[in-house]
């Protein structure tokens, strides 16, 4: 049954990969955490595991999702950030208890106080949106490309110079546009 799910866009940056479980918000709507269980497999892929999750936490994540993107994407426009959005963000930052542990691998991995608390994996998905729209990491919001995503993402490359959310699928989906139009007008040219 879970393979019916529209499938995860993983990204390396968590608050925008969170964003992104909801793409096309200018076309056709794309709803990839739909059920509080898909919120629990997108949590799981992110190293945010927890073992419930009711129709409510999806709720409040669906609404810091939303606040992120708005915030995120005020930001990559240099616009004022809606206070609304940054409400919401603040409160779910503070209201979640997650702990940085550092395992003998030497890498990061996160606590939560209980397996049950959604509410811990989402203060850490908005101090992951708070440090990034704060300018504190290394990298530069934009908005991508492609006229029915404008999704907010992250860009870390060397001449942030990035197009699209996503190279696999936006970034695709453009450059088949354009060869089929680039074909279109070749094709009328020798008429
Ligand atoms: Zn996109």
């Amino acid at each position: 049954m879970r393979a019916a799910f529209p499938d995860f866009r993983l990204g390396n940056v968590l608050a925008t990969s969170f964003t992104g479980t909801l793409s096309e918000r200018h076309g056709n709507a794309v709803e990839r955490i739909p059920t509080p269980q898909r919120l629990m497999d997108w949590l799981e892929v992110n190293g945010l595991a927890v073992d419930s999750c009711t129709t409510a936490q999806l709720d409040l994540a669906r609404e810091l999702r939303e606040s992120i993107h708005a915030a995120a994407t005020a930001a990559a426009l240099q616009d004022a950030l809606p206070a609304d959005a940054v409400h919401v963000i603040n409160d779910c930052s503070a209201q979640g208890r997650a702990a940085a542990i550092l395992t003998p691998d030497g890498e990061r991995r996160w606590q939560l106080s209980s397996a049950s608390c959604v509410e811990d994996a989402l203060s850490v998905i908005a101090a992951d949106a708070i440090s990034i729209i704060a300018g504190e990491r290394d990298g530069k919001l934009a908005l991508c490309a492609s006229p029915t995503c404008r999704a907010a993402f992250f860009d870390t490359s060397q001449s942030r110079t990035r197009k699209w959310c996503d190279m696999n699928t936006c970034g695709n989906r453009q450059k088949k546009a354009r060869f089929h139009a680039n074909r279109r007008k070749n094709s009328s040219s020798t008429e």
